[in-house]
């Protein structure tokens, strides 16, 4: 039994095959620079599928697309509507259409990819895994803004939250590695890559998560500020003039590590603050504070917390941004143990020191083989529901 993943945006298709049962991955590529000018560029996400399916059967990792026993979309914003994953149907799509105004820069290119999927392989059961849909579980006290109730009846202003296939990920490998049901757990996970998010999950679901609308809000992240007292866009357009869509941009591509140092690859940071470059310094002491400030708002949600998590590539790989993160916080029961935090193992580990009561976790994510056990298991439902075919 295999299953394709697909991860489509604006400009490129990442795809990875699985076989299920036991799963062991099979084949992995991107698609890249796809839309761009240039002879080897794929013209459009129809040419560049083309590509992946052309690369699945030339390697001999599948006979025909009508074998796979379906196909994965990771799409970004399913709004109020997906609280789960969903076999992709027209109204799947128009649904994901409508929620592009809050992901203009994510949507358009997931929805391409289902697009082109449908169209090439119409036996094939495909679903749709969102990222906003671990955080469905919020309550309304953690999801609102306090903006007038009319803008969320209208217009759906709200916190969504991101990531959430990763959250989900790696609480549930948290579960495992501590031997305790997923439900009787309250974790504070972090997920710190390019973009970065934490959230606060209650035996099992999402209470409270620092995205927001859109990614921007939270945590600093690569090239996005995250929490920004909301006046300063305004401020900003009288005092430079910038229009909306550049201070978007401002605040999205410029900002963040990037912004503070003007790199926005950690390990590049790190060069830099190693030699003497007091604006790297300073991007990673904001970094970690930021994040402390978070683990302390989400200790005093959660009351009781279990295990806290890190994870992407800055979260997996950074023993000086986990220290400094968890450092001083003997009071809440949070300790890194130094020696097992320095450890480069790639394996899922407990780093806290001894006889503290907060679990310390360190646990690479998968976002890839979470969609797809999610989409097995949403094939598998439709199906027990429709009856054999
Ligand atoms: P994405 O969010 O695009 O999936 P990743 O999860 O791969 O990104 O995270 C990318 C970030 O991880 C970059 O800032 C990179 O510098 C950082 N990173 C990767 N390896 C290390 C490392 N060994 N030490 C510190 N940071 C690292």
């Amino acid at each position: 039994m295999k299953l394709l993943v697909l991860n489509s945006g604006s400009s490129s298709i990442k795809y990875r095959l699985f076989r299920m049962e036991p799963i062991s991955v099979l084949r992995a590529g991107v698609v890249d620079r796809i839309g761009e000018p240039g002879p080897s560029a794929a013209r459009d996400h129809g040419e560049g599928f083309g590509r992946v399916m052309a690369d699945l059967s030339d390697s001999g990792a599948i006979g025909d697309a009508a074998s796979l026993f379906g196909i994965g979309h990771r799409v970004v914003h399913g709004g109020e509507r997906f609280r789960e994953p969903v076999r992709v149907d027209h109204g799947t799509l128009d649904a994901i259409r409508a929620m592009i105004p809050f992901a203009p820069l994510h949507n358009p290119g997931n929805l391409q990819g289902i697009e082109v999927a449908l169209a090439t392989c119409p036996g094939v059961p495909q679903v749709a895994v969102f990222d906003t849909a671990f955080h469905q579980t919020m309550p309304p006290r953690a999801f609102h803004y306090a903006l007038p109730r009319d803008l969320y009846d209208a217009h759906r202003v709200r916190r969504y939250g991101f990531h959430g296939t990763s959250h989900a990920y790696v609480a549930r490998r948290a579960a495992e590695l501590l031997g305790k049901p997923p439900g009787s757990l309250n974790l504070i996970t972090l997920h710190l890559g390019n973009g970065a998010s934490a959230a606060a999950i209650r035996e099992g679901k999402s209470v409270d998560t620092s995205m927001g609308m859109t990614p921007l809000e939270g945590l600093i992240m690569g090239t996005r500020c995250g929490d920004l007292d909301p006046a300063v866009p305004f401020f900003l357009a009288a005092a430079t003039g910038k229009d909306p869509g550049e201070i978007q941009a401002l605040l999205n591509e410029e900002s963040g590590l990037k912004g503070i140092c003007g790199a926005n690859d950690m390990r590049e940071v790190h060069r830099r603050a190693a030699g003497g470059d007091s604006s790297a310094s300073l991007a990673i002491d904001m970094y970690c504070y930021r994040i402390r400030k978070y683990i302390g708002a989400y200790t005093a949600v959660l009351g009781r917390v279990d295990a806290l998590v890190f994870t992407g590539g800055i979260g997996e790989n950074d023993a000086e941004v986990r220290r400094r993160a968890c450092g001083g916080m003997e009071r809440l029961g949070i300790a890194v143990d130094e020696a097992r935090n320095g450890s480069p193992s790639r394996e899922p580990r407990e780093i806290q020191r001894g006889g503290m009561p907060v679990k310390v976790l360190v646990i690479p994510t998968d976002e890839e083989l979470e969609i797809a056990l999610q989409t097995v298991a949403c094939i598998r439902k439709s199906i027990g529901a429709e009856g054999p075919r």
